[in-house]
């Protein structure tokens, strides 16, 4: 099976031009202009761009917050539809178990048969035993060379206090894992909590009170210098306020392998969102909480000029009306997390290109290729490259719309961006060479996606 994309306009992280591409059963076999060659398909993509499919490297089908459990592998197709061919999954170890065996588990129960964009994983450590430590530089055997540990969350099985993170990242770092923190101070968050619901204030806008920027600053801060202790790399996930960001940028300016991301909704979103009346604003609960525009605009800033790498979803889809619901009376039980899979393209296009924010290689480099690099995926994912997979966005930037729940394929009840202007789609996409995205519609199955293992010193290879 071939097919030649004729006439696009390619875009990698560095560069663009007007060519064709030939994919030959899974893979890019050929780029060049006017291409004599033969193929079963030919599609005209004059006036389109043609980019890699992107890589979401932060997104949860398993998380449970309380009673609630998060929509699954059946809405990954809406990954497809935005433009993303790969996401890295986190997979939570169950207590007293390994990590090997946890993912196994997950594996066989929740993702074979059902995932339908390509896939990697990270371990999320429940359970900071002796034992996970002396697994640690077992993971790259198994295709897993990133591990999360959660600062936040007092008082929740995967609480970690600094102890455990120092002793992750001493474990880490001669196989090269990445070592990966959600950074918030846990006990400040949980007197603040504690205060304002003793003072009725439990509406879901007191979220973003109870876990001010400077929680997520001080976290980082702390990250940063047990890594620097450890004498390894540390990677920041969803990065949402300058002063964290500005701690990020200085450790890395002065020569710390110290690295962040940032995630869609905190470049367009605000606490603004969770102050929206009825209960609305409990759609918009996430952790670290949604700031002011200050912090989105240093944030654009900040992915602009490499000081965060990349931008994720940090999907997961709890349901406003099934499990939102469970915090109606107090803000601490709204279970924290939203969904963002199909839009991350839509939101970098829409408010970073066509506003000026971001020239179209930073996108391409921020949505697919670092976050290909960083997970040990790349150059098998990520670019537009002969012998990469054919994981290709035919992208239509003509095309104008509104982002609705109503064509939203992530399962729950609410979009997080419903009613947001979008300039440009995915009109067609390739998944290792198979149409999979057709007018903007996905036209794959179910089952279709593959693991990708992920290659060890992933933040390594980037700065090589
Ligand atoms: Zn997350």
């Amino acid at each position: 099976m071939s097919t030649l994309i004729r006439n696009g306009t390619v875009i990698t992280a560095v560069d663009e031009y007007v060519g064709d591409i030939l994919i030959e059963d899974e893979k890019i076999r050929a780029i060049g202009k006017n291409l004599d060659v033969k193929a079963d398909n030919i599609i005209d993509a004059k006036g389109k761009y043609i980019m890699p499919g992107g890589v979401d490297q932060h997104t949860h089908f398993d998380f449970s917050f309380g009673d609630a459990t998060v929509f699954g592998w059946e809405g990954s197709n809406a990954a497809l539809v935005g433009g993303t061919t790969t996401v890295v999954d986190f997979v939570n170890q169950k207590i007293g178990w390994s990590m090997k065996d946890s993912v196994d588990e997950y594996v066989e129960t929740k993702v074979n048969g059902k995932a339908m964009c390509d896939y990697s994983f990270h371990g999320v450590v429940y359970d900071p035993s002796d034992a996970l430590f002396e697994e640690i530089p077992k993971l790259p055997e198994i295709g897993i060379p990133s591990i999360k540990l959660f600062m936040a969350y007092k008082g929740h099985p995967y609480h970690c206090d600094d102890a455990a993170i120092f002793k992750a990242l001493q474990a880490s770092k001669e196989a090269g894992v990445t070592i990966m923190v959600h950074a918030e101070n846990a006990d400040v968050i949980d007197v603040l909590q504690k205060q304002l619901v003793a003072k009725g204030k439990t509406e879901p806008k007191y979220h973003a009170v109870s876990r001010p920027p400077l929680v997520e600053a001080e976290a980082t801060q702390r990250a940063i210098y047990l890594a620097m202790m450890a004498d390894a790399p540390i990677f920041v996930v969803h990065v949402t306020c300058k002063e964290a960001m500005e701690v990020i940028r200085d450790a890395y300016i002065k020569g710390v392998p110290a690295y962040g991301e940032t995630c869609s909704h905190y470049l367009v979103l605000d606490t603004d969102n969770l102050s929206k009346p009825n209960f609305e604003g409990a759609k918009y609960v996430c952790s670290p909480a949604l700031r002011g525009e200050e912090h989105r605009e240093a944030l654009w800033e900040a992915i602009k000029k490499g000081w965060l790498k990349c931008v994720s979803s940090d999907h997961c889809s709890f349901s406003w009306k099934e499990h939102k619901v469970l915090g109606r009376d107090n803000f601490i039980n709204i279970p924290n997390g939203a969904p963002g899979l199909q839009d991350r393209l839509a939101i970098l296009w829409t408010y970073g290109v066509e506003k000026d924010k971001i020239s179209r290689q930073k996108l391409v480099e921020l949505f697919a290729t670092v976050p290909a690099k960083i997970n040990g995926l790349f150059p098998q994912k990520g670019t537009i490259a002969v012998g990469s997979d054919a994981d290709i966005v035919i992208f239509d930037p003509e095309w104008k719309g509104v982002i609705s729940n109503k064509t939203s394929l992530h399962g729950v009840d609410y979009s997080s961006y419903e009613g947001m202007e979008q300039i440009g789609r995915a009109e067609k996409v390739f998944l290792r060479g198979n149409l999979t995205v057709d007018d903007g519609k996905f036209t794959g199955e179910l089952g279709q996606g593959q693991f990708i293992p992920g290659k060890p010193f992933g933040l390594a290879y980037q700065e090589r």
